[in-house]
């Protein structure tokens, strides 16, 4: 898959990365982990801790696939509103989602904490703006759902709104406690870490076969190179590339576009520098970043066609940079690196484990959407359980084949 195109910030924020070398000889392990983006090292450092013996393959270089376009803004809520999910999932199996979500962010940050690598994660509360006067009603609803189920926020009319932003919306959601975090850094902490204590790590190194051997239960995957991996269980955290390696019919694609500008001196008109969405589908959203850039990205298009995708790039980038402007006119923005990716949906809302009859003893992480970052958390979680432990409560939520009150078509 042609994940993406254009220029890159994250990686320019660690030009000297810790690097890895291809595997040259056949591993037997308990573990393999074929992708080095951000889910596979969320999936190493979970697991360096157990005993068993983890490797991890990546096809080019640690954090080069969606992890380097990710904007890493850390939030609970997502596309699909918790009141339209209730309709997919019921009321039991939404509040638990919301539950693991917000549990998935205060997990990042004790990671931030226990990591030597530094990536930048900050809480920030979030702007969640109703973008007309239609999306009011609904906006106050999954407010009200939102308070109910233990989240801090308040519901502000356009005054206040007006108050605090050098913009205003008839009404908007202010919550507390979401964060952001630099996704480049974050990758290379974990699996640094996970490197000490023991985990097989190794670039270059592209898987591109694999059998079962039924008699032993275990999985032989094949690399590029030639050599072979001999693993009890195969976590698959190829990103959007998995599904190059099994197809997955609820998986859904489209084509996103996002600028980073340069160092803004003076950012003191954005309120408590919050991450800033709206009710819109598709979307903008806006965040800064620890050295006082900003992000802004949306204007998604619905082409699952590269060439069609790039050939917007430009264009793109200038509707962007005029959003901001329209937002914060009192900053002088300059534009500093903008690209375009292909950005994945799961289409009844949750993000999905794949657990496949011709992939015996395989997990294929599937968090696609808004928030794929905590959703690869609280998906490894589940994983991790469910290896380590035997069980995970919460597999029956996120397995492909999971119950659903109304099916949504495919
Ligand atoms: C423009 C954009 C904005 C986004 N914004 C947000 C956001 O604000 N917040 C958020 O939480 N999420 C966001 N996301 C989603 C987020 O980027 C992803 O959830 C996250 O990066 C996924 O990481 P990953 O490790 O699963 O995938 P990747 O980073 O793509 O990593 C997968 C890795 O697997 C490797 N690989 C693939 N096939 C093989 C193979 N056969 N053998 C070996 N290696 C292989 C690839 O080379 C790649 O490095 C955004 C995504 C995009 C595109």
């Amino acid at each position: 898959m042609n994940l993406q195109s254009g220029t890159y910030y994250w990686p320019a924020t660690l030009p000297d990365p810790p690097t890895y070398p291809a595997l040259s000889e056949d591993l037997v392990c308990d573990i393999l982990i074929v992708g080095g983006g951000s889910s596979g090292a969320q999936s190493a450092y979970a697991l360096a801790n157990s005993g068993l013996r983890v490797v991890v393959i990546e096809k080019n270089t640690i954090g080069s696939g969606s992890t380097a376009t990710n904007t890493a803004l850390i939030q609970y809520s997502g596309e699909k509103m918790f009141t339209d999910l209730i309709h997919t999932f019921g009321e039991e199996a939404t509040a638990r989602h919301l539950q693991l979500l917000r549990q998935a962010i205060d997990q990042l940050e004790t990671t931030a904490g226990n990591v030597a690598m530094d990536f930048e994660f900050r809480r920030r509360d979030t702007l969640y703006f109703a973008s007309c006067d239609e999306d009011v009603a609904k906006l106050h609803k999954e407010y009200q759902y939102l308070k109910d189920h233990g989240c801090s926020l308040d519901f502000w009319d356009r005054k206040t709104v007006k108050a605090h932003y050098p913009f205003s919306h008839e009404a908007a959601i202010y919550s507390y406690g979401d964060a952001e975090l630099n996704p480049f850094k974050f990758t290379h902490a974990l699996l640094q870490d996970a490197a000490a204590k023991g985990v097989g790590i190794y670039e270059h190194t592209a898987m591109n076969g694999h059998r079962y051997d039924r008699e032993r239960q275990r999985m032989i995957v094949t690399t590029r190179g030639g050599h072979h991996i001999d693993a009890r269980y195969v976590i698959f955290a190829a990103g959007y590339e998995g599904i190059d390696i099994r197809k997955e019919p609820q998986a859904s694609f489209v084509s996103t576009y996002t600028v980073t500008t340069e160092p803004i001196a003076d950012l003191s008109s954005w309120y408590n520098r919050t991450l800033i969405w709206e009710t819109a589908r598709p979307y903008l959203y806006l965040r800064t970043t620890a050295d006082d850039r900003v992000i802004i990205g949306g204007l998604d298009e619905t082409t699952d066609i590269a060439e069609q995708r790039d050939n917007k790039l430009h264009h793109r980038q200038q509707q962007l940079m005029d959003a901001l402007r329209q937002r914060f006119p009192d900053i002088s923005f300059e534009l500093a690196y903008a690209n375009t990716a292909f950005y994945g949906g799961i289409r009844d809302g949750l993000p999905l484990i794949g657990q496949y009859d011709d992939y015996p003893h395989c997990y294929f992480i599937f968090a696609f959407g808004d928030n794929g970052t905590v959703y690869s958390q609280t998906l490894v979680n589940v994983i991790v359980d469910d290896i380590v432990q035997g069980y995970s409560p919460d597999m029956e939520l996120y397995r492909q084949d999971r119950p659903v009150l109304n099916s949504v078509s495919t």
